[in-house]
């Protein structure tokens, strides 16, 4: 492509709205426009990525035996209804009415629509296993849409949908589609980990998931990693454990006046407690089969709820946190909130850290008091049960191992559904006895779109983007710098020997060298040439730089394009 009759446009002002390093460099460097909050244009360069990702995408996936579909962009409303999501997928999911006011919604993901497709195609087990799989747009209405591409509203997904006749096939696949999903991430450059996830209520009886997270500063995932057995896992699914914990002996319960002093940061400091003697009361409702309940969650003092563990053992379908109205009605006092409510309109949950039988600090239900001496055994008076309800941290132990906590993004998932959907929409095949059974089901999906973004947030430095050579727009950045009508012809025929070979910019704009190379930078192709009038003319010798370390080579035309076919190479673009 050549620039001088191109469709490319870089910005000097970073847009004052970007939050990230990527959203910053995709929209100064001219790949994304911003039509609306979460609604992106992909301009030309980033079209071309994006097509390179599916490319890789599609390749891994098929040589696994995947076969590539499309299916519509709306469902309709019934299919949703026999699943039972229409109702629980919550505000994320936009519904619309047709002109006839038939309900349907822009998918977010499609489990009902190929569910709905297997059971009227495939009837028989000699039919399977099969994976299906698409790459198109999903829509999802964000509640904050943000960070560019990485959570955008409308996005690019491959989503792929295997069944099978048990769960033994079930487990072959998803070991090979592990694998391919590895493949796909390494051939896109990435650094990535694959850790172990949350499976929600499906996940009991050994169903497998996994995310694959891209390690970045700016992910919005908190990913637990032990260094040492390369264990990973998402911190919603961790199994951790808090080590060198004390305990206060049981003391009688004593209330003590707190005034203004709300957390148990607060009253702690203020009485001279430490904190891991006192718990912290977080009242929350759970949808439970279609109705509200309330429960009271009790950790220590400087921990947190983790949301995930609670609505899975609760079996919720949706959890929230109680409304002020809410805790009058149950009588609790905000600030002061404890467990020695009696009451049965809410249950008692205590984490497994606490201590059945020592003294903590907790909140007397009165404002401005608290108590010390709480016992939770002895003093409890609504129904309560013991769980593991904490939220991972950095510091606590799994096995002999302290855990690290990296920030991470979330660019695939993998999952064993098993008979979630086949079961909901009554998905029948025969067996070999002729008897007709439930097949089981996995999904994997990737944000294709979301890793563009997950690329750069990587592979950057401050004079813009680097990109693998395997994702790049073009491979090759050329420019000239001279003003004789000769030397414009050379580079003419320069361009189109190397255009034949690789993917060439001719930045042919008669920009000067410092502007260009600005430009050249902020995009990052892998490799920049420059022709340069006086060198060429003196010594025959071209100016090669690799974009990801800054190396600059000399080379006679002869050797130009095997020179940069070896540094693709090197660079893995054909990885
Ligand atoms: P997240 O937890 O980040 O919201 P998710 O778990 O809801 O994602 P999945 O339903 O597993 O997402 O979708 C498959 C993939 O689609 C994700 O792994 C992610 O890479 C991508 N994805 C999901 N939501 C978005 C979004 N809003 N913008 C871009 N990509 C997304
Ligand atoms: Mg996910």
């Amino acid at each position: 492509m050549r620039l001088s009759r191109g469709y490319w446009q870089t910005l000097k002002e970073t847009p004052s709205d970007a939050e990230v390093i990527s959203q910053k460099l995709m929209l100064r460097s001219g790949l994304i426009y911003k039509t609306a909050a979460g609604l992106y244009t992909y301009l030309p360069m980033a079209f071309r990525t994006l097509k390179k990702v599916e490319k890789i995408v599609r390749e891994e996936l098929d040589r696994i035996g995947c076969f590539e579909v499309q299916m519509p962009l709306m469902t309709p409303a019934e299919l949703w209804k026999e699943s039972g999501r229409w109702d629980t997928m919550g505000p994320q999911m936009l519904k619309v009415q047709d002109r006839a006011e038939r309900e349907l919604c822009f998918s977010p993901t499609n489990e009902e629509t190929i569910t709905d497709v297997f059971r009227k195609t495939i009837s028989s087990y000699k039919q399977l296993p099969v994976c299906l799989y698409q790459i198109n747009t999903k829509f999802r209405d964000e509640i904050r849409p943000r960070f560019g591409l990485m959570r955008a509203r409308e996005f690019s997904m491959k989503d792929g949908y295997s069944l099978h006749l048990d769960k033994e096939s079930l487990d072959k696949f998803y070991d090979e589609i592990y694998g391919a999903y590895s493949n796909i991430f390494r051939r896109l450059g990435l650094e990535f980990i694959a850790v172990e996830a949350d499976g929600g209520a499906m996940a009991s009886g050994g169903a497998k998931t996994h995310e694959f997270q891209v390690v970045a500063g700016n992910g919005e995932d908190d990913v637990v990693h032990v260094p040492q057995t390369g264990f990973a896992a998402n911190i919603e699914k961790a199994m951790t454990e808090r080590r060198g914990l004390t305990t206060l002996p049981a003391s009688e319960l004593t209330k003590f006046a707190t005034p203004n002093q709300k957390t148990c940061e607060e009253v702690c400091s203020a009485h001279g407690f430490d904190i891991t003697h006192s718990l912290k009361s977080i009242i929350m409702v759970a949808t439970i089969k279609g109705k509200d309940q309330f429960f009271m969650v009790m950790i220590l003092g400087d921990d947190s709820l983790n949301e995930v563990k609670f609505k899975n053992k609760v079996a919720a379908d949706d959890i929230r946190p109680a409304h002020q109205a809410e805790l009058e009605t149950l009588g609790l006092v905000k600030g002061s909130m404890g467990p020695t409510v009696e009451t049965d309109k809410l249950k008692i949950i205590f984490d497994e850290t606490v201590d059945m039988n020592s003294s903590y600090v907790v909140g007397a239900n009165e404002d401005g008091f608290h108590f010390k001496g709480f016992v939770p055994s002895r003093d409890t008076k609504a129904k309560h049960f013991r769980a593991d309800m904490r939220l991972a941290k950095d510091g606590d132990f799994i096995g002999e191992h302290a855990i690290t906590m990296k920030k991470g993004i979330e660019v695939g998932h993998i999952f064993q559904l098993g008979d979630k959907y086949t079961k909901a929409m009554k998905v029948t095949v025969l067996n070999d006895k002729g008897q007709a059974v439930t097949p089981i089901m996995g999904c994997y999906g990737i944000g294709v779109s979301r890793v563009i973004a997950s690329s750069i947030e990587q592979n950057h430095d401050e004079n813009g983007i680097i990109w693998p050579a395997s994702i790049a727009p073009y491979d090759v950045y050329l420019g000239y710098i001279g003003k004789a009508p000769e030397f414009k012809d050379i580079a003419e025929s320069i361009f189109s020997e190397l255009n034949s070979q690789f993917e060439v910019l001719f930045d042919d704009r008669g920009m000067g060298p410092g502007a260009m190379f600005k430009d050249a930078d902020l995009l990052g192709l892998p490799i920049r040439v420059t022709l340069g009038e006086r060198d060429f003319n003196a010594t025959g010798e071209i100016e090669v730089k690799i974009r990801k370390t800054g190396e600059t080579l000399k080379v006679k035309k002869e050797e130009l394009a095997a020179t940069i076919k070896t540094k693709l190479s090197e660079l893995g673009k054909w990885a």
